[in-house]
């Protein structure tokens, strides 16, 4: 995924303002004012490319539209956190094994090997989901460490008790996130709300993952919301 974000930085040069959160739009006759905390951008359009949640959290003038605006405190996300358990090699696969696996009685549902290409490093990129992740969240890091290596043990043996790193991010402690993978729709919500989804307000218009009719809560999802976006830009001029 990084290496995606890394060739789109490059084509967009000086236009990329990393560390700098947007907090407000304004939108007038003439466009739009975009404000975040190092830059201010006058534009005629704006793609706002945040989860429902998030996109709430931003100060709209004039206000959004009601069914836009109650749309967006509705989309809760949900909680995930990621361990990557780093080897010196894929031990797993001597044993035959292929690093997946799914476990539904465990706090760790599911596992991957992520190990790159080359074949070294191997890793091992495990998930805790809802409840689990929220619970997981609370314990200390040395707890939190013991919960994904006990289960990767359990596993593919003692040799996963002991990798040489081991590294772990939790989605929902993330600022710029509040949770994942994705935001989730209660009962009646699509029912209710769903034309507001992609509904463009003025000239504000919206892209995630929570759009699409295909791949929703995916990459290929939240692609084809951008692209979809980026047509209704250009059309709109
Ligand atoms: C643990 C995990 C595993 C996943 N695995 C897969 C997988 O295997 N395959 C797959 O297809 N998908 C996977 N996904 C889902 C995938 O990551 C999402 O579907 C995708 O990233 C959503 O893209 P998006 O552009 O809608 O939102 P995001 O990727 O959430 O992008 C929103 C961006 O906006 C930024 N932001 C937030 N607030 C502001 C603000 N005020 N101003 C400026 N920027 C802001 C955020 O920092 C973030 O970079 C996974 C997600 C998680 C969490």
């Amino acid at each position: 995924m990084q290496t995606i974000a890394n060739k789109m930085t490059g084509e967009l040069g000086d236009a990329l303002h990393l560390e700098s959160p947007v907090r407000a739009i304004g939108q007038d006759a003439q466009g739009v004012t975009v404000r975040a905390d190092n830059v201010t951008v006058r534009a005629h359009r704006v793609i706002v490319a945040l989860p429902p949640t998030l996109a709430g959290q931003l100060r709209y003038d004039p206000m959004l539209p009601v069914d836009r605006l109650l749309l967006n405190q509705r989309v809760p996300n949900g909680a995930i956190a990621r361990a990557i358990a780093v080897y010196e090699e894929p031990f797993w696969r001597a044993d035959g094994l292929s690093g997946r696996s799914i476990a539904l009685n465990s706090p760790v549902s599911y596992s991957i090997d992520q190990s790159p290409a080359s074949g070294r490093p191997g890793m091992l990129s495990s998930y805790i989901a809802g409840p689990a992740a929220r619970k997981f969240g609370r314990l200390d890091a040395a707890e939190r460490q013991r919960m994904f290596l006990e289960a990767l043990e359990a596993r593919f043996g003692p040799k996963a008790a002991n990798p040489v790193h081991y590294i772990e991010a939790d989605w929902s402690k993330e600022e710029w996130n509040q949770g994942a993978m994705m935001g989730h729709y209660p009962p009646g919500v699509l029912t209710e709300f769903g034309p507001a989804l992609s509904a463009p307000v003025g000239r504000i218009r919206w892209a995630n993952s929570e759009m699409p009719t295909h791949w929703h809560g995916h990459i290929e999802g939240a692609i084809r919301s951008g692209e979809r976006a980026a047509e209704e830009v250009l059309q709109a001029g």
